[in-house]
């Protein structure tokens, strides 16, 4: 493997993360965070400096890539640069060197996920142009999900809606491609439900470290609740909420991605720290919600696999919440999953009772480790 560094860009709304690797080593991690509001550059193991409030993504970029120079890390040193990008669609499926004439079968794309690709598209073009010489590639959230079978990856459509691409994609790949890869380090077993429960959540059913089902569909709105969306509900829902509240398309977008979840069930927070401190009702009817339903979806990729060996928790709740972990993995006892509780609260990275359970993982999320080893796969 190369040990000239390697680069890697997760842009999202927000925020812009990046990366330095020196093969599995990362030497530095800087991000932008709060883009569009109080946006400040965050160096790990250096304090935050304030940005200008205006900033958008392409000035934020330049401060990142300024502020590590001032770090010695700079950038045109770097032998290539990873960028994750969430959606594939159905033609791209394996990490791709961007040059103008990829860039322009991407920007297609746009339109399939205009919520989720702009940003790390806007990013590849402007480092295609300030470092021309520095090879740019781009690795996909949908693509570990493309080896789901058809029957797992239809709606129940007609055929005509599907060949325009109406289908489900699944997403949060990369860091499932990274759990799979660290499982398999471990001697997992084959067949594993996996959780990734953040501010977005999905879950993947994966065998042999491919996937067989996912939670999250043609959006990154179906499946588990979670921090600001709904997950799974009743499609008929959305009819009635048109036709007989009057919703516009955008107020009911906005109520689905933003209003909804752990924020709008608690009607107090989508961080689930300030739920699980508090006494009130509804933040505990929201906690209870979010285990039952994340029990019940794990259930249903049951069938895509036969049976579950293992489980694996990542992501900031999936990571950092013991209690949640406990609590799913009760729901789940009868498919023969038992929780070491001081294992569990110590965070070990096998949080089973060896005695009486089938293996359970704790494994952080870590796209950027994924990014670079597909990176220096390529290059
Ligand atoms: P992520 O999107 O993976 O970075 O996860 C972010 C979310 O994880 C936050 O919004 C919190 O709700 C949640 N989170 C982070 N740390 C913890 C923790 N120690 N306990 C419970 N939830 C946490």
């Amino acid at each position: 493997m190369t040990q000239e560094p390697v680069w890697t860009f997760n842009a999202g709304s927000s925020s812009i993360k990046c990366a330095v690797f020196r093969g599995e080593q990362e030497c530095c991690a800087a991000q932008v965070e709060a883009i569009g509001s109080s946006a400040r550059l965050q160096i790990k193991g250096h304090d935050p400096i304030p940005l200008d409030r205006g900033v958008k993504h392409q000035q934020a970029l330049h401060a990142l890539i300024q502020g590590l120079n001032e770090k010695g890390f700079d950038l045109k040193q770097a032998k290539a640069v990873g960028h994750r990008l969430v959606h594939g669609g159905t033609f791209f499926q394996k990490p791709l060197v961007i040059a103008s004439k990829q860039l322009a079968e991407l920007q297609k794309l746009r339109n399939l996920a205009p919520l989720h690709n702009g940003y790390g598209l806007d990013i590849i073009e402007e480092l295609l142009l300030s470092f021309p010489d520095i090879a740019q590639i781009a690795c996909f959230d949908t693509a570990f999900h493309s080896t789901m079978s058809e029957v797992a990856s239809r709606f129940p459509i007609p055929d005509q809606y599907f060949e325009k691409g109406y289908r489900r994609y699944g997403f949060h790949g990369i860091n499932y491609e990274y759990l799979s890869e660290e499982l398999k380090t471990h001697n997992a077993p084959s067949r594993v439900l996996a959780f990734h429960l953040g501010n977005g959540c999905s879950m993947a059913a994966i065998e042999n470290g491919l996937s067989k089902a996912t939670t999250m569909g043609y959006s990154t709105l179906d499946g588990l609740m979670m921090g600001t969306r709904t997950g799974n509900i009743d499609p008929g829902l959305i009819i009635a909420l048109l036709r007989d509240e009057g919703l516009t398309i955008e107020q009911l977008e906005n109520l689905l991605y933003r209003q909804s979840g752990l924020l709008g069930m608690s009607g107090m927070s989508n961080d689930m720290r300030d739920l699980l401190s508090s006494n009130e009702p509804k933040a505990q009817m929201a906690v209870e919600y979010f285990v039952t339903q994340a029990a019940r979806q794990a259930c249903s990729l049951i069938p895509y696999l036969g049976d579950a060996d293992a489980l694996v928790f990542s992501g900031g709740i999936g990571a950092g919440s013991s209690i949640v972990r406990e609590r799913i993995i009760e729901k789940l006892a009868f498919l023969g999953f038992n929780v070491d509780k001081s294992a569990n609260d110590a965070r070990a990275l096998r949080i089973d009772d060896i005695k009486s359970s089938k293996p359970i993982y704790v494994i952080a999320a870590n796209e950027e480790k994924m990014l670079a080893r597909h990176v220096m796969r390529m290059i």
